[in-house]
């Protein structure tokens, strides 16, 4: 069978391989499940992949299968398989436990190894290919009412994350009422991050480079939400206009712009911290000032990444919820389609070069 692969080390080793279709028998517990892919989504850590900024190959290959945003059918369950039934619908989770704690009580996403183990990413296959066998323990089974935006799931599941962390976090205030929220960036995880926090009421603030009118602003548009451009605005002004915010997403994949966010947050106010930041750019940070308002004002800041099985499951029940609230909205984040796996090429040149594609994807089976 078909799968994309890069060489990681080497930049810009994207191209097409060909895998042993794998069988429910290669998972000894008899839970194996084997899965045809039907879509599959890049993004900017496919990307740094291909331009041999991160990511590594399973031990003893010397390439790596990419894509991590996967949605699939069960085509063929093991005999211990209870949970799932040939020709459901799943997408599976991307990081799969190491040896800490938190990867034994089923948390891997908070693993305190420094190996993390990342399908598509980190020491791991991807599911840019035709099939794959999980464990059923790492398959999270999506409704058929959303089967048309089941390859947002993982996306989904990072946001799901950090919201649900921050609101853990804020318990500490007890009666914490958030009223306004700043996102920043207006990718796909900027645009689900706006969509999560229009869900649970808030009076969101958006904020991305490119100036009105654009596509990305138009979907921020349709939640309600406000658009600010960065291009006219720094995020201090924009703090000044529609803020202070009571929790702020960061989304951009800037450190610089993470740093700012940090001047903007509301007393008692939260910052989430998503984005990877490979480079090693530094910036001049009013320290003083940011240190002593977040002492003075109760303020909290934390990293987040990946997503525990949770976290899909919110994911599919605020989709559910999106698709009444907002109807055909989450099927527009879909611009950028791919017609299979031979066309990688045209896969990682949109995903470069095409400034407004909010989510490129391989379309592999129907
Ligand atoms: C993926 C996450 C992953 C992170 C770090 C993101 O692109 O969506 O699942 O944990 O990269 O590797
Ligand atoms: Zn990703």
């Amino acid at each position: 069978m078909k799968a994309i692969a890069v060489k990681p080390g080497t930049p810009g080793t994207v191209h097409l391989t060909e895998l042993e279709k794998p069988k429910i028998g290669d998972v000894d517990s008899g839970r194996g499940v084997l899965v045809q892919v039907l879509q599959c989504g890049v993004d900017g850590t496919d990307k740094e992949i291909n331009d041999a900024e991160y990511g590594n190959a399973p031990p003893g290959h010397d390439f790596l299968v990419i894509g991590h945003e996967n949605f699939g059918r069960v085509i063929e369950v093991g005999p211990n398989v209870t949970e799932l039934r040939p020709g459901d619908l799943v997408t599976a989770t991307v990081r799969r436990p190491g040896k800490s704690f938190y990867d034994d009580i089923g948390y891997c996403d908070m693993t305190t190894e420094d190996t993390y183990y990342e399908r598509g990413i980190n020491l791991l296959h991807g599911f840019l290919t035709e099939y794959i066998v999980e464990d059923v323990q790492y398959l999270v089974k999506v409704p058929t009412l959303l089967e048309h935006v089941g390859v947002l799931m993982e996306p989904m599941s990072v946001v799901e994350k950090g919201v649900t962390q921050a609101y853990e976090i804020q318990r500490r205030l007890k009666i914490w009422r958030p009223k306004k929220a700043l996102v920043t960036g207006s990718g796909a995880i900027g645009q689900l991050a706006t969509l999560v926090f229009r869900l649970r009421g808030l009076d969101v603030t958006t904020v991305a480079r490119s100036p009105k009118p654009n596509k990305k602003a138009e979907l921020i548009d349709e939640l309600d939400a406000h658009y600010a451009s960065s291009s006219d605005k720094s995020v201090l002004e924009v703090g000044n206009e529609y803020g202070p915010f009571d929790i702020v997403f960061e989304a951009t994949g800037s450190s610089k712009v993470a740093f700012e966010s940090m001047e903007v947050l509301e007393k008692n106010g939260i910052l989430i911290l998503n984005s990877i930041t490979g480079g090693a750019n530094t910036n001049e940070v009013p320290t003083d000032k940011i240190n002593m308002d977040f002492v003075l004002h109760n303020k909290a800041m934390f990293g987040t990444v990946n997503a525990n099985r949770e976290a899909y499951e919110t994911a599919v029940k605020d989709f559910t919820h999106a698709e009444m609230a907002y109807e055909g909205w989450l099927s527009k984040l879909l611009t950028h389609p791919i017609d299979g796996l031979d066309n990688f090429i045209q896969m990682m040149d949109t995903l470069v070069n095409d400034r407004s594609a909010l989510k490129v994807y391989v379309n592999i089976a129907k």
